[in-house]
């Protein structure tokens, strides 16, 4: 693995600090970064609570068919740790699972973790947070980093007669390996990123293939080419190289997120105009207008996918898009009275995306709880820190940039900006740190103004949006996101 330029310390780590006790909450791939810049930073005490066996996070518990990372693997690595070794431009879930091990056998954060115990509460009393596990285990620290991710929570379709059901039925992030698919009649449920994905991983090794459409989505396709040994020798060879390539896709990716806060933009259109070339290769016209969306391309979160029109046009699959009326024990009947007859049925249904770190209880100062503050939705000043909440900071929080980019870039930029504020408690300017009720409010007024203007907000049904129909994301060009994270601006804290 070789070191990138922007990988520098964040924080300083001079003599007479105050030694602080920090706690990491999951072992994904924010948990593992959190660690790595807590021990460069020299905050060495500190532990990384897991309540799964594995580290891992999202590649460790979606293992179904087809799954890959769509942001291409030169990019969806560390910075610091970028490797000659992938196999392909979207590498594969279970080798994005062993490049995480990897890095955290490389920079020991294992001997770190505490595995199998779930972090169930955090209280903050006299200045410090009360961490409690389901296995009764008992912490004192005095800075909480919550890595527990965004899409964590699965979400099961509410649909009459699930139960009924005498064949296999799993959600997509809860993949029974034990069930037989090969020559098995599948259907799957969904047609988001998850659902696309299967598609083109099993259609010709099952017997039928049901894909139940609720919405089309656009489809922008991105061939997936394996990388040579002689192009991995080179990179080895060459460090530099890879270097330049992160910060190559790193600018692509940049003008993605511009084009996707202005749905006005040129660069919106072209991407719309990929979508629709993309679909014209669908070749039967009465197929291909069942897979036309009827909402902007992007509104949804943008499928990428190297092959699911051909998928959905071979001869073992079937386009559903009548809906669905309830499930029976032997299949999937559709409002036209017909009855899908199904060996295994996968909801490829998504995830709850607002519980963030809950559903740990967590009560910060005078007794206030997270629920109560998040009754309508959850919100956090620049995503990272909540008024009333001292010394607890997220990655990749609400309202954060997610969607199609590389979550790691994200989380590199919040980390750093935490170990800035960290630094107030370790210098002693102060013990307690949080954003201000005005600085949220004020950071929140500008983003429902801005999310206005994105693609997000043009008329879709997506999970970006809230229950106003607000996208709970970063509404900003992403070199905005990478300015504020730069260096924090004190006047928006509240410090004790
Ligand atoms: P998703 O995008 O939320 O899609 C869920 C699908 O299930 C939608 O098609 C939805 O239909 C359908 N659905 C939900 N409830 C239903 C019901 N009761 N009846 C019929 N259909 C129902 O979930 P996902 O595909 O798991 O993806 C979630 C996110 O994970 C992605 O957006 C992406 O951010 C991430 N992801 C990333 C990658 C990657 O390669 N980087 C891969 C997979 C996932 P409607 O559209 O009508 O709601």
């Amino acid at each position: 693995m070789s070191d990138h330029p922007a990988s520098a310390p964040h924080t300083s780590r001079g003599a007479g600090a105050r030694p602080l006790r920090c706690a990491v909450i999951g072992a994904g791939m924010a948990g593992i970064l959190a660690a790595i810049k807590l021990t460069e930073a020299g905050l060495t005490d500190f532990t990384v609570y897991e309540k799964a066996d594995r580290l891992g996070g999202t590649w460790r518990e979606n293992t179904y068919p087809g799954i890959a990372c769509d942001v291409p693997s030169h990019l969806y690595s560390y910075s610091f740790a970028l490797t000659p070794e992938w196999s392909h431009r979207f590498s594969a879930g279970d080798e994005i699972q062993r490049y995480l091990e990897q890095v955290a056998a490389d920079y020991d954060v294992r001997s770190r973790i505490r595995f199998g115990d779930e972090v169930r509460s955090l209280r903050f009393e006299d200045g410090r947070w009360a961490l409690a596990t389901a296995a009764g285990h008992h912490d004192t620290v005095d800075v909480v980093i919550a890595a527990t991710g965004v899409l964590h929570h699965p979400k099961l379709p509410d649909l009459d007669g699930l139960a009924d059901f005498r064949g296999a039925a799993f959600h997509s992030a809860r993949w029974d390996h034990e069930v037989e698919i090969d020559g098995a009649r599948v259907g799957v449920v969904g047609t988001g990123s998850t659902a696309v994905q299967i598609t083109g991983a099993i259609v010709d090794r099952v017997a039928h293939l049901s894909l139940f459409q609720r919405t089309a989505q656009w489809v922008v396709q991105q061939e997936n080419p394996a990388y040579s040994d002689a192009e991995r020798s080179e990179f080895q060879r060459e460090p530099a190289q890879l270097a330049a390539l992160y910060d190559e896709l790193s600018d692509q990716f940049g003008v993605f997120a511009r084009a996707v806060v202005d749905a006005a933009s040129p660069e919106m259109r072209f991407i719309e105009q990929a979508c629709r070339e993309n679909l014209d290769t669908v070749r039967d016209p009465e197929l291909r207008e069942r897979l036309r969306p009827d909402y902007r391309a992007a509104c949804k979160r943008l499928v990428v996918s190297p092959n699911f029109y051909e998928a959905i046009q071979h001869p073992n699959a079937e386009l559903v898009t009548e809906p669905i009326e309830r499930v029976e024990a032997t299949g999937v009947r559709t409002r036209d009275g017909r009855l899908h007859e199904l060996d295994v049925l996968v909801l490829a249904t998504g995830f709850r995306v607002d519980a963030f770190l809950r559903p740990i209880r967590v009560v910060g100062r005078d007794g206030v709880t997270l629920d109560d503050v998040w009754a309508d939705r959850p919100s956090a000043y620049l995503s990272i820190t909540i008024p009333g909440f001292p010394n607890l900071f997220m990655l990749n929080g609400p309202n954060g940039p997610v969607g199609n980019f590389s979550l790691i870039e994200v989380a590199e930029l919040q980390v750093g900006y935490i170990l800035q504020l960290v630094d107030q408690l370790r210098g002693e300017a102060c013990t307690e740190i949080c954003a201000t009720a005005a600085a949220l409010d004020e950071f929140e007024a500008a983003r429902v103004v801005a999310a206005r203007n994105t693609i997000w907000s043009t008329g879709c049904r997506s999970w970006y949006l809230d229950d106003r129909g607000i996208p709970m994301v970063w509404p900003w060009p992403f070199e905005r996101f990478r300015a504020e994270m730069a260096a924090p601006d004190l006047a928006a804290y509240e410090r004790r």
